[in-house]
C-alpha cells in the first residue's frame, strides 16, 4: 500500500477552482514533484497535504488512515517553504531544537539530535549563530534541518531554492538528494522550474490549471509525453504543422519529408487530418539519413554559439522553423542548405 493516497480532492475559494479531480499515490521514500506553472495549484494541494487548507472535496489518506481532517500537528510532516521562517531571535542550533521542545524531547536527546542535524546538513560550526547572520544557502541548510529534526514521515517542501542563485540552487539540488538518500524521508516537492523536477525527482507530477496532466518518472515524461503541454513543459521542443498522408494512413508528412508514425495518442485521425508533429532539438542531428532514420533538407537561418552546444534554427522545406542544438565541433553556417536526420523514435506526433 502506498504511504500517501491522494483521491479525488479539490479546492474551491469562492469563484476560483484552485485544484480538481487530483489522484495521486506516493510511495514511503518517494521523492515525488509537482511541477506546474504559477497559479496551477501547487501550494493548495501541499498546503492540504500539511493541513492548513482544508479541501473541498475528497481525501487523503496517510498508511490508509483518513486523514483529511487531522490537525497540522498531528500530521507528523516537516515542511520547508521558500521564505525560510526561520525564528530570528533564536539561534542555529534553537532553531533546529524547537520542534523537538515542542514535543518534549529530554534534554539529553533534543542535543544529540541538533548535534546530528547540524551535521547532515554541513553546518555543524554555526551552531550560535543567528539567521541574520547566515548566507540564504545556509539559513535553507537550517530550515531543512528543522523540518527533519522530529523525523517527519513526509517532508514537503515548496519552492524552497527558488530565492536562491543558480549556482547555489545546483547546490542545493545535489544536498536534498543527498538528504533525501541519507535519512529515507519521503519528499514532496513543488516546484515550477522544469530542469529542477527532471533532476531531482523519482516522479513528477505535472499540473495546470488545478489538475494533474501527466504522472511518470522524468525520463519518460520527457521522452514520450502524452500531451502538448507535458511535451512544450518539460524541455525545449519544436512543435510542427504535418498532416496524415492522403495515400497511405501509417505515414505523416511534416516539413517536406515523410514518415511511418505509430506513436498517436488520443483519436484516430483520417487521411490528409492535420497533425502536430513534435522532435526535441537535440534529437535534431546533421547529416545524410541512413537505415530506418527520417532525412530532410533545410536551411541554416542563424547559428550561436551555446558552450558546449552549437544552437541551430533552421527553416524547412514547408516554411517553418525548427530549433537544433548539436554538438560544437558541427560547423555550419548561416545560409547553408544542410541534410538532417532524425531518429524515428524522437519524433512525436500529437492529434490537433
Ligand atoms: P501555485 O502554487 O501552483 O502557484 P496556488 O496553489 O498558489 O498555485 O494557487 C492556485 C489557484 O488558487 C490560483 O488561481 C490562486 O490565485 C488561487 N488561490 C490560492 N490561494 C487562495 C486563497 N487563499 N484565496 C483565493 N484564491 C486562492
Ligand atoms: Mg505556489
Amino acid at each position: 500500500m502506498a504511504l500517501l493516497v491522494i483521491d479525488d480532492l479539490a479546492k474551491t475559494y469562492d469563484k476560483v477552482t484552485a485544484l480538481t479531480g487530483i489522484n495521486l499515490s506516493v510511495e514511503a521514500g518517494e521523492f515525488v514533484t509537482l511541477l506546474g506553472p504559477s497559479g496551477s495549484g501547487k501550494t493548495t494541494l501541499l498546503m492540504s497535504l500539511a493541513g492548513f487548507t482544508t479541501p473541498s472535496k475528497g481525501t487523503i489518506r496517510l498508511d490508509g488512515k483518513d486523514i483529511t481532517h487531522v490537525d497540522p500537528e498531528d500530521r507528523n510532516f516537516g515542511f520547508v517553504f521558500q521564505g525560510y521562517a526561520l525564528f530570528p531571535h533564536l539561534s542555529v542550533a534553537n532553531n533546529i531544537a524547537f520542534s523537538l521542545r515542542v514535543r518534549k524531547w529530554e534534554k539529553a536527546r533534543i542535543a544529540a539530535r541538533v548535534a546530528e542535524m547540524l551535521s547532515l546538513v554541513g553546518l555543524d560550526n554555526l551552531a550560535e549563530r543567528k539567521p541574520r547572520e547566515l548566507s540564504g544557502g545556509q539559513q535553507q541548510r537550517v530550515a531543512i534541518a528543522r523540518a527533519l529534526a522530529f523525523g517527519p514521515r513526509i517532508l514537503l517542501l515548496d519552492e524552497p531554492l527558488s530565492a536562491l542563485d543558480r549556482m547555489l540552487r545546483e547546490t542545493m539540488q545535489k544536498e536534498l538528494r543527498r538528504l533525501h538518500r541519507e535519512t529515507g524521508v519521503t519528499f514532496v516537492y513543488v516546484t515550477h522550474d522544469q530542469e529542477e523536477a527532471i533532476a531531482m525527482s523519482d516522479r513528477i507530477a505535472v499540473f495546470n490549471h488545478g489538475r494533474i496532466i501527466e504522472i511518470g518518472p522524468p525520463r519518460g515524461l520527457y521522452k514520450k509525453p502524452s500531451t502538448r503541454f507535458v511535451a512544450g513543459f518539460l524541455g525545449e521542443n519544436n512543435f510542427l504543422s504535418g498532416q496524415r498522408a492522403d495515400d497511405d494512413e501509417t505515414m505523416v508528412e511534416a516539413f517536406g519529408t515523410r514518415f511511418g508514425s505509430t506513436y498517436v495518442k488520443g483519436r484516430r485521425e483520417r487521411p490528409g487530418d492535420s497533425l502536430t508533429v513534435w522532435v526535441r532539438p537535440e534529437d535534431i542531428r546533421i547529416g545524410q539519413a541512413t537505415g530506418d532514420e527520417i532525412g530532410f533538407r533545410a536551411t541554416v537561418v542563424e547559428n550561436s554559439f551555446v558552450g558546449a552546444l552549437e544552437r541551430i534554427l533552421l527553416r524547412t522545406a514547408t516554411g517553418e522553423e525548427m530549433v537544433a542544438t548539436l554538438r560544437s565541433e558541427v560547423a555550419v553556417a548561416a545560409g547553408q542548405v544542410v541534410d538532417c536526420r532524425i531518429d524515428p523514435s524522437a519524433i512525436g506526433v500529437l492529434p490537433n
